[in-house]
């Protein structure tokens, strides 16, 4: 299986129906704030990873806990190495712990996984070289339809607009650029409207107004359609933009030392970096990875 599609959903809930009314209207707002809905979508409980290598085992995670609740957009930063990505890979399930628990969407990873309650964003996701944008976006799809009988909430092309690829649908991928990619990645993993949406560093490899641009896009989807949002990145300001919450990970082993909640107002922009708040938490958030 590819990736970046490892976990795909299906699932029938309210927030569905918000995405719906998303590509419909694309201007409607009727989920109440992530505040009000405080059920929890993703909990690692005392979750611990040892890979075993050559040189010896390897502690990459110990003792983890996290919680994030439905509809939240929680942000992990930490320096590289310091186990992000084993993060993302037991929520998703492709990797199992060591030891600890890992409770999503009240089933497990495994039974989430299975229910496709997934979309996945890797750094340079995976498209298939042989399909066009529109064909790898529809991909998810068509492998779900195999297993259950259930019309896409929103067409690919649709999807394919709201990224801004109108008119690229028939290019392959070696006609894109990363950032066109990264576009692609996004609306496939939003094309069986998953509940929850995992990203790892997916702007990373991208040029700073790409990324700018992609940090609006994703913005406007999370802020009509409140996915649950876990979202790894080594880039601060990033972070601080975009979340609810900002976890700050320390290696050797990985662990969360600490949280800051981003108290910044909603629906975001570009220009919420010239609030002085938003500065402030940028520092808090710094101060707290580079201390000893
Ligand atoms: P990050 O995403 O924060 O950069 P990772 O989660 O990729 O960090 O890795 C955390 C630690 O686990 C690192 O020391 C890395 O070398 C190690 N690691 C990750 N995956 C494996 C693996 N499959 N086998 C051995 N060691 C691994
Ligand atoms: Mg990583």
């Amino acid at each position: 299986m590819v990736p970046a599609m490892a976990g795909l959903s299906l699932r029938s809930e309210s927030p569905r129906m918000n995405f719906v009314k998303l590509t419909t209207q694309y201007a409607v707002q009727t989920v109440p704030p992530a505040s009000q809905l405080a059920r929890p979508a993703i909990v690692l409980r005392n979750v611990g990873v040892t890979f075993a290598t050559d040189t010896g085992p390897v502690e990459a995670l110990a003792k983890l806990n996290l919680t994030i609740n439905e509809h939240e957009f929680v942000s992990i930063v930490g320096p590289s190495g310091c186990g992000k990505s084993t993060v993302l890979r037991i929520v998703a399930s492709l990797l199992a712990p060591s030891y600890g628990e890992v409770h999503i969407l009240g089933s497990s990873a495994e039974e989430a996984r299975r229910a496709y309650s997934f979309g996945v964003v890797f750094q340079n996701s995976v498209m298939l070289p042989w399909l066009t944008a529109l064909q790898n976006v529809r991909l998810p799809l068509d492998v779900i339809a195999g297993v259950r009988e259930k019309a896409a909430p929103i067409s690919p092309g649709r999807l394919l607009e709201m990224v801004g690829l109108k008119g690229y649908e028939g290019l392959y991928p070696r006609q894109l650029s990363g950032g066109m990619r990264q576009r692609v990645a996004i609306a496939r993993a939003l094309s069986f409207d998953p509940p929850v949406l995992l990203m790892d560093e997916p702007f990373a490899a991208v040029d700073a107004l790409t990324r700018q641009k992609l940090h609006a896009l994703l913005l406007d989807i999370w802020n009509k359609a409140r996915k649950t949002v876990l979202f790894i990145t080594h880039d601060v300001y990033e972070a601080v933009m975009l979340s609810d919450r900002v976890l700050v990970m320390s290696r050797s082993p990985g662990q969360i030392d600490a949280e800051i909640h981003v108290d910044l107002p909603r629906p975001r922009a570009e220009s919420i970096k010239t609030n002085p708040k938003y500065a402030a938490l940028c520092a808090r958030v710094l101060a707290l990875l580079t201390r000893e």
